[in-house]
């Protein structure tokens, strides 16, 4: 087992280049001291703002993120950036070919540049990536720009790490919009045409405002088309504002919260799929199993899909250890809450105030309910009086149906999308087939009154 080297520790902490630089070292060639070194740095991670910047070659990526990098600096922030290239199979921090421009830069103090490749990584660029990220945060990098090389998969995962994805696009490449893949223009909080100065600038922004108008929105967030010539800073001041703007939107309305969620719920799973991979492999390849299947198909005896079915089972025993019955996704439910709609807060919270012997815990306006709640907090479960706030409110819609008094019951699941499942096999109509994020980040779904004794039921995910 290797020791954690705390020199070293103090080293990256104190944001020095060599010990940066060896840290990434580490975790891209999946060093085993590597692990226990994001173990001590992940905690002091998390309070850098990620920006992710993608886009066709020849978008002029590398001169705005030189520029970006610029800006932050002068407004005293340490920077850094992570050059991503999928396609590269160079790595170990070399500064890679158009990259040389940015030389200058990385000799500014305050500034660290590190370029990634693939070199046919197992787990993908993305968690490489993730763990540099983690790296520089911890390092004191307030203002991380992730930059990808093309607009395949790979970018798209990478972009996902950040807090803010700016895609970058470029007049004159003919029907570039179109040859982008739809996750790829889906991904992007922010657009920006740089080289506006070209011939071709305006049909690139009427595509982008015409596909913008097809996309549903679903945090609220309208995201705005900037305009930059980043050789000569045109437009970079507005690009800075409007990264502002995303940041300040995303802390007010929770979205960084849930992305957050998405996020480590995406990168647990892919470090999982990794993981488990590599170590039933490393037992099959251990125990011989793996080339007696592959003579097996060789000779076709058995087809591959009989070979999968039989190491899966090798793998995971289905005798004594895991005779143990799987839970049911519903076990262990718990009354969350009790939802009751009121015509005015103002005159039923006093009421409830009375009764319960104490002032409400919380009051808040979840916007995209078109609600406002009174939360009392009583041992475990919680009353919550519902108001609407206008009248296409669904509050509003139930009291103009039947009249205020109890609207749903909200129960706790383990396993939501588990207990979906089961329920719809079961015949429960289910408002919501799939989790989605309610107020407070949880995930939640809406089971319909029609099957359940007239009740409305609201399933929140524990968390
Ligand atoms: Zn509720």
């Amino acid at each position: 087992m290797p020791e954690i080297d705390h020199v070293f520790l103090e080293k990256i902490l104190a944001g020095d280049r060599r010990s940066i630089a060896q840290a990434i070292s580490a975790v891209e060639n999946r060093d085993p001291a590597a692990v226990l070194l994001l173990r001590e740095l992940f905690p002091k991670s998390g309070r850098a703002c990620v920006i992710g910047l993608t886009g066709s070659p020849g978008a002029g990526k590398s001169t705005l993120v030189e520029k970006l990098a610029e800006k932050y600096r002068r407004r005293g922030k340490r920077v850094g950036i992570l050059a991503v290239d999928p396609t590269s199979p160079y790595s170990g921090g070399a500064i890679l070919g158009d990259r040389v421009r940015m030389q200058s830069l990385s000799q500014h103090p305050g500034v660290y540049i590190r370029s990634m490749a693939t070199r046919g990584q197992m787990g993908g660029l993305a968690p490489a990536t993730q763990d540099a990220v983690t790296i520089l945060d911890a390092a004191g990098c307030e203002v991380i720009l992730i930059e990808t090389v093309g607009v395949g998969q790979d970018e798209v995962e990478v972009a996902r790490l950040a807090d803010v994805t700016v895609l970058l696009l470029v007049p004159g490449l003919g029907d570039d919009i179109q040859t982008f893949k739809a996750g790829v223009m889906e991904i992007a909080d922010l657009y920006v045409i740089n080289k506006v100065d070209r011939p071709g600038a305006e049909r690139v922004e009427q595509e982008v405002t015409a596909m913008l108008s097809l996309a549903t929105c679903s945090d609220g967030w309208q995201p705005p088309i900037l305009k930059t010539v980043a050789t000569t800073g045109q437009g970079l001041e507005e690009l800075v504002k409007a990264l502002d703007a995303f940041h300040d939107f995303s802390q007010k309305g929770g979205v960084s919260g849930r992305r957050r969620k998405d996020h480590w719920r995406s990168r647990l799973l892919d470090l999982l799929r990794q993981t488990l991979f590599e170590r039933a492999v490393a037992g099959l390849l251990e125990n011989g199993l793996l080339d007696r299947q592959v003579a097996e198909l060789v000779s076709h005896h058995k087809d591959p899909h009989q070979v999968v079915d039989e190491i899966i089972a090798a793998l995971i025993p289905s005798g004594e250890g895991s005779s143990v019955a799987s839970p049911s996704p519903t076990a262990g439910l718990k009354i969350h809450h009790l939802g009751i709609a009121v015509e005015s807060l103002g005159s039923a919270v006093p009421i409830f105030q009375k009764l319960i012997g104490k002032a409400p815990t919380a009051e808040e306006t979840v916007v995209e309910q078109k609600v406002r709640v009174a939360s009392f907090h009583l041992g475990d479960s919680c009353l919550e009086l519902l108001e609407g706030t206008s009248e296409d409110s669904p509050i509003s819609r139930f009291i103009a149906k039947r009249g205020p008094g109890i609207h749903h019951l909200a129960l706790t699941v383990p396993d939501l999308a588990g207990a979906l499942c089961m329920l719809g096999s079961d015949g429960v109509r289910l408002i919501d087939r799939e989790p989605r994020v309610g107020a407070d980040n949880q995930r939640i779904a809406f089971l319909h009154p029609s099957s359940i004794a007239g009740v409305l039921i609201e399933l929140i995910e524990e968390s």
